[in-house]
């Protein structure tokens, strides 16, 4: 059974708390594929100031490049208007022929499923993924979820590897591994306050967001060491 792994996000910029997590999924999972997927307009960030589709994409391609079985899908650009993760998904199962298909989202991400647009129709088309964010997790997290998902949700600790799951439903795997704490916001920040990233994202993607000036309003450029 060919398994592939799709992670969806904005990635403004793709930083190693995407990236490490992933991994371990991508370990423990054993992908044929991990499909990073930008998203050209995410519904729940409508009005916020995003950078360009082209650079988190170029970003996302310079972080991925020396894995060899990630890839990074353009799909989302390809439509137009508001676009929802389920027909997005829905489409890049058949585009890469996942006959499992895994989605991979962050525990604060699944902590609002219950707000997703069709989100009864994702977990029936996927099975989920769950990387660790330290901000949720455990109890807390359980209680946000729809009561109804909870019988699908299991704990796995990562490398173990996972068998097919058995029977018709999807499941919910929520991945033990040990949170890596930092996000784009905070990246973001710390560069329009004139702060180093260099330990957060890879070196690649420290140079591009150096050499386009990404995310500096005006403040002098963190050195490209
Ligand atoms: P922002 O701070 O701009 O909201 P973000 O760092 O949360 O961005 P996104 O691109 O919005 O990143 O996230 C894409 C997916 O990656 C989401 O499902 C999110 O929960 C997950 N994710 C982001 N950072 C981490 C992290 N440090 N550990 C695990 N999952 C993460």
């Amino acid at each position: 059974m060919k398994r592939v792994g799709f992670f969806g996000g904005t990635f403004d910029p793709v930083h190693l708390g995407h990236l490490v997590p992933a991994v371990r999924a991508f370990e423990t999972f054993r992908f044929d594929a991990l499909v990073f997927v930008p998203a050209a307009q995410p519904p729940h960030k409508l009005g916020e100031p995003m950078t360009p589709f082209s650079h988190r994409f170029a970003m996302l391609a310079l972080a991925t490049q020396s894995y060899d079985h990630f890839l990074v899908s353009p799909i989302e650009v390809e439509r137009t208007g508001p676009t929802y993760t389920v027909d997005t998904l829905r489409l890049l199962q058949g585009r890469f022929a996942a006959e499992q298909a895994f989605f991979l989202m962050g525990s604060d991400s699944f902590s609002q499923i219950g707000t997703w647009s069709r989100w009864e129709e994702l977990v029936d088309l996927a099975h989920l993924v769950v990387l660790h964010r330290d901000t949720v997790w455990g109890e807390e997290l359980l209680a946000k979820v729809p009561a109804s998902l909870r019988p699908r949700i299991c704990t796995v600790e990562p490398f173990l590897g996972v068998a097919d799951p058995e029977g018709a439903s999807h499941s919910i795997y929520l991945l033990a591994h040990e949170p890596f704490p930092v996000s784009a916001t905070h990246l973001r920040e710390r560069l329009r306050l004139g702060l180093t990233i260099h330990e957060l994202v890879p070196p690649e993607v420290h140079r591009y967001i150096v050499k386009n000036r990404l995310y500096h309003q005006g403040s002098e450029p963190d050195d490209a060491g």
